[in-house]
């Protein structure tokens, strides 16, 4: 009976469409600051409609609300040090279990420690779900160097723009909502440095956790996004994880 109503094509087609809006894409973004995880998410995000979850977004959500651990998140960050796993972890499972995140997610900027990349594998164990495919951005320092410390943010409604790069029609102005832009003190070339120590330290074995069971991708983002894009959906295409 199933198979002869799948030689229709027609039911077939509704078939198949069924099958790709049911399933999951769960993929996981690493790589340095700087090499630009969120805006492909972002973009991934608009085109397959399912959510970008960002630990870095959350903190600093927390950290605007005002509150007592917003101040302690904010020193941490200032700081350039990773915030403890209980809290990042706390923060991520509830957001992980909004109605939003059942069709897919991408994640960035979680896990960053191989802590946090067990805590993932055993939440997904239990809702049934799996990661599949982590994307490894590299580009040399340099390159992320001059990205990072050129980076403005509005303090408003969060849009990033670049001195160079992505220039406001005013200057240190938001086209969208005339908010004030600012570096951010984590975008500081001491802080960076900081960072990337620690992220050589604390996320390669989320590297080496991945690779273990042969999920990672390398892509190279010292290009333009114009060329990084197209070879995210080609790589996701060529996994057979987007048709
Ligand atoms: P991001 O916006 O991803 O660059 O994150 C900014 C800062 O938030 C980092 O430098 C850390 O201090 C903190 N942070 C974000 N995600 C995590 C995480 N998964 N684990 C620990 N700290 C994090």
């Amino acid at each position: 009976m199933f198979f002869s109503i799948m030689q229709n094509p027609m039911i077939f087609k509704t078939f198949e469409l069924i099958v790709f809006q049911a399933s999951f894409l769960n993929l996981v973004f690493i790589g340095k600051q700087g090499v630009g995880k969120g805006t492909y998410a972002q973009r991934l995000k608009t085109e397959f409609g399912i959510p970008q979850i960002s630990t870095g977004d959350l903190l600093r959500e927390e950290i605007k609300s005002g509150s007592e651990l917003g101040k302690k998140l904010e020193a941490i960050m200032n700081s350039g040090s990773l915030v403890p796993d209980e809290i990042v972890i706390k923060m991520f499972e509830k957001r992980i279990q909004q109605g939003d995140a059942e069709k897919g997610f991408i994640l960035d900027g979680f896990p960053r420690t191989e802590n946090q990349a067990k805590t993932l594998d055993s939440l997904m164990k239990k809702t049934r779900k799996k990661i599949d495919l982590v994307l490894n951005f590299i580009a040399p320092d340099k390159v992320l160097l001059e990205r990072l410390t050129g980076r403005r943010q509005c303090r408003q409604c969060g849009t990033i723009y670049h001195i160079k790069n992505v220039r406001p029609k005013i200057d240190g102005i938001c086209d969208k909502c005339s908010g004030q832009l600012y570096q951010r003190d984590d975008d500081k070339e001491e802080a960076i440095r900081k960072r990337w120590g620690l992220y050589e330290k604390q996320t390669k074995p989320v590297l080496s956790f991945y690779k273990k069971q042969k999920k990672i991708v390398e892509i190279d983002a010292s290009k333009e996004v114009s060329e990084i894009y197209p070879n995210i959906i080609k790589t996701l295409k060529s996994k057979k994880i987007i048709g």
